[in-house]
């Protein structure tokens, strides 16, 4: 890593520039443009006070990270997580930057976050800490410039409150400065669970490719959050069996199939969110559930979960990337060398960013579509690129990852060069 980006030096986005570095060598691309893309347009730093219930002040570190709008408004979620950091959204960021390119959609890439718990907060403490960050944030943002989403540790609400922080400065509703957002304000149907049901369409398109059995298959979900419960739900759906779930406290393991959408029912009524209590399969921690013996694994929880600790346990047929990052390089070889198929987080998970430009061209349009539409459309879109990647993939003998790196930068570079350089 060279001496100007010391300030984002961290191992995620070290991660990131190594991947980057990889594919550029790979490409050939030009050492200018190297430069150019492993550095963030614009990155802020914002300190964020919130007054707390108890009437004391505390002041978190905020950021939004725009890594690229060479092909339109930089698009990425916001982060609320205590390991949040500058290098982490920066990582994040250009991850958004070559997945909307790989997939085609119209924007460049950003990323955002605040160094919080967020289950630590009083709703109202949320509020208002969602509040300031969004009032620190909002001359960059906007439905043309940057479009923030939820992602770890924000939801529907909290994009309810940065929309109305920003239409309530500028003077008038905005919907589309942020996606992700409830129904009642514009929000698209099925973008909650569009990260899960991306990850579902991948993995049947990689089973088709392998030649595996729904019947047969079994998967292995780490991480029930937003991406991991609704892939395991829809999983279920299309057939496949459920083996073990967990969260960060550890999961349930049942190899005869968990019932999700009981197993939802009860984690869900459990107030304090935590398989141990629900008798539905066997207790396991974390690293035992990555070893598992399974046709499927997602991991969808956080990033550097696979390293060159445990990748040589992993026994899966496919890895399916819900989490942004959640490979390490040294991992990702091992892996590779084991004959694991993975598809690779930038495809994996980019049914949410797809959906959230469905959401945004709706609230341009000020036309709502129906929710087949939706599905029909995400489906059409995350497919194709899908076979896209593989056929690149096998033409220059890569891995499905790097085929879509490749991809991803170079349409970015055509957007470069196109532009040229200002002045
Ligand atoms: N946070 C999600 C991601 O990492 C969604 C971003 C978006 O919809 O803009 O892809």
């Amino acid at each position: 890593m060279s001496d100007d980006m010391n300030e984002l030096d961290t191992p995620t986005f070290r991660l990131a520039v190594a991947q980057f570095d990889q594919a550029a060598e790979r490409m050939n691309l030009d050492p200018n443009l190297r430069q150019r893309l492993k550095i963030p347009e614009r990155s802020l730093i914002v300190s964020v006070p919130v007054r707390m219930d108890n009437g004391t002040v505390k002041v978190f570190m905020g950021y939004r990270v725009q890594h690229d709008s060479s092909r339109g408004p930089s698009k990425g979620g916001i982060r609320y997580h205590p390991d949040v950091n500058l290098g982490e959204v920066a990582a994040l960021a250009m991850w958004m930057t070559w997945k909307c390119a790989l997939v085609g959609l119209p924007y460049g890439g950003a990323k955002g976050g605040v160094r919080v718990a967020p289950e630590q907060l009083s709703r109202a403490e949320l509020q208002r800490l969602t509040r300031r960050y969004a009032s620190d944030i909002l001359p960059f943002i906007g439905p043309d410039k940057d479009v923030p989403a939820p992602d770890v540790g924000t939801n529907p609400q909290v994009m309810a409150w940065i929309m109305d922080t920003y239409s309530q400065q500028v003077g008038y509703p905005v919907p589309g400065v942020v996606t992700g957002k409830p129904l009642s304000i514009g929000g698209s149907l099925g973008r909650e669970e569009a990260t899960g049901r991306g990850v579902v369409y991948v993995t049947l398109e990689a089973m088709r490719h392998l030649g595996l059995e729904v019947e047969k298959a079994s998967v292995v979900i780490q991480g029930f959050g937003n991406v991991g419960s609704h892939t395991a739900r829809i999983m279920q759906e299309y057939g496949l069996r459920v083996i073990a779930v967990s969260d960060k406290s550890g999961g349930l393991y049942n190899p005869k199939g968990l019932d999700i959408p009981e197993l939802l029912k009860r984690y869900r009524a459990d107030g304090h969110r935590t398989f141990r209590d629900i008798k539905m399969g066997d207790w396991i921690t974390n690293e035992e559930l990555l070893a598992l013996d399974c046709t499927v694994l997602v991991p969808a929880a956080l990033s550097e979960q696979i390293s060159h600790k445990n990748a040589d346990q992993v026994r899966c047929r496919i890895l399916a990337e819900g989490a942004n990052g959640p490979t390490t390089l040294e991992a990702d070889q091992i892996l590779t060398e084991k004959g694991i198929f993975i598809i690779p987080d930038i495809l994996a998970n980019s049914g949410g960013v797809i959906v959230s430009y469905f959401e945004w061209v709706q609230d341009a349009q000020r036309f709502f579509w129906k929710a087949k539409d939706i599905q029909d459309r995400l489906q059409e879109i995350i497919t194709a690129a899908f076979h896209r990647t593989l056929q690149f993939s096998m033409a220059q003998r890569a891995t499905m990852r790097m085929a879509a790196l490749m991809s991803g930068i170079d349409k970015v570079a055509q957007a470069h060069l196109a532009r040229g350089l200002y002045p």
